[in-house]
């Protein structure tokens, strides 16, 4: 018998060796170790972000649009949502994420 993992997962880049890491959502909160260098994936500060960590190969690999959204993209989405034109859209969440679940 075949099984299907359905569980929810996210991938996070280490912020020390920059290995990316699928983590279940589920144990975001028990603080998960890089399966590389086994140092705490998630931190409580804010961490620096190297052109490595985005490489555009890795990107290709992730999302399924194969490129890095743009601060524009969504600067675009929050101009429009401003807008009157949006004025009969209300609560609603909008991922702009390239296509990644
Ligand atoms: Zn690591």
């Amino acid at each position: 018998m075949t099984t299907t993992d359905t569980r929810a997962t996210a991938t996070v880049a280490c912020p020390f060796c920059e290995t990316l890491n699928r983590v279940d959502m589920a144990r975001m909160a028990d603080r998960p170790k890089c399966a590389n260098c086994g140092r705490p994936i998630l931190l409580d500060r804010p961490v620096a972000i190297s052109d490595a960590a985005f490489d555009a190969k890795q990107i290709a690999q992730l999302v399924p649009v194969q490129r890095a959204g743009t601060a524009d993209e969504v600067a675009a989405l929050v101009g429009f949502l401003a807008s009157p034109e949006a004025g009969y859209i209300t609560g609603q969440v909008i991922s702009i994420n390239g296509g990644m679940a």
